[in-house]
């Protein structure tokens, strides 16, 4: 049976994909990595989230069982480029105490997808795309991170209601139509976050943009699309 949803996301990954290019993500070795990448990019960007790595490297500490051993100062030291540091070496106090009662990482991301990301949710401030994040790009599960970009970028090619859709609905559109390859999401979401920083921005850059032809808005610089004048 025809699923002109799937098509049509399939098209928009083709395209961003010929765009942009392979993205490359999760930036960073090894899952723990990606663990603490996860919590320390919310809300701020990647390039702080790399010296605090730098950081946390260079200080031996960027092993659940050395971070588990840091003083709550120390870690939020560390951690200070990535913003809000005090709050996110909490959370990740909060998640290592976890992971090492949990018997270790690899423990830990072999636990059965539904129970591992009930687990994280559980851990105070890690929310739905936090951990979406650490089971696609570290336990390689075929779960769709949802963020800002994503709800922006479908919305306005008329594949979402509105931004504000429910985060299991905007999920459900990528699970529910492409086929659960944590390869294809993974690539999938980094895709959509170029996207939103280099084009599909509050004030889209719609001339020359690569989904134009895609787009129910036109391309031309007289695009109107978003009123938010920021
Ligand atoms: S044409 Fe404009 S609104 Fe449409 S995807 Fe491209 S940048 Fe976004």
């Amino acid at each position: 049976m025809a699923d002109r949803t799937r098509d049509r996301l399939l098209e928009l990954y083709q395209t961003l994909l010929a765009a942009y290019g392979p993205q490359g993500w999760w930036p960073g070795e090894g899952p723990f990595e990606v663990v603490v990448g996860a919590v320390l990019t919310q809300a701020t960007s990647w390039r702080n989230v790399e010296q605090a790595l730098v950081n946390l490297k260079a200080a031996g500490t960027l092993s659940p069982e050395a971070m588990a051993n840091l003083p709550p100062d120390e870690l939020a030291a560390l951690i200070r480029p990535a913003g809000f540091f005090r709050q996110k070496a909490r959370r990740l106090a909060e998640l290592v105490a976890w992971i090492e009662r949990s018997g270790g990482l690899s423990s830990v991301l072999r636990l059965p997808t539904a129970e591992l990301r009930a687990s994280l949710l559980a851990v105070p401030g890690i929310g739905p795309e936090t951990a979406d994040s650490i089971l696609l790009y570290a336990a390689g599960r075929p779960v769709f991170v949802v963020d800002a970009y994503t709800r922006r970028i479908l919305t306005r090619l008329g594949l979402l209601p509105h931004e504000h859709a429910p985060y299991p609905e905007v999920t459900r559109l990528f699970t529910d139509h492409l086929p659960p390859d944590p390869g294809l999401y993974g690539e999938y979401h980094a895709l959509l976050v170029r996207h939103g920083k280099e084009r599909c921005r509050k004030r889209p850059r719609c001339p020359g943009c690569p989904v134009a032809a895609q787009c129910p808005f036109p391309s031309g610089s007289t695009c109107t699309l978003d009123p938010d004048p920021r």
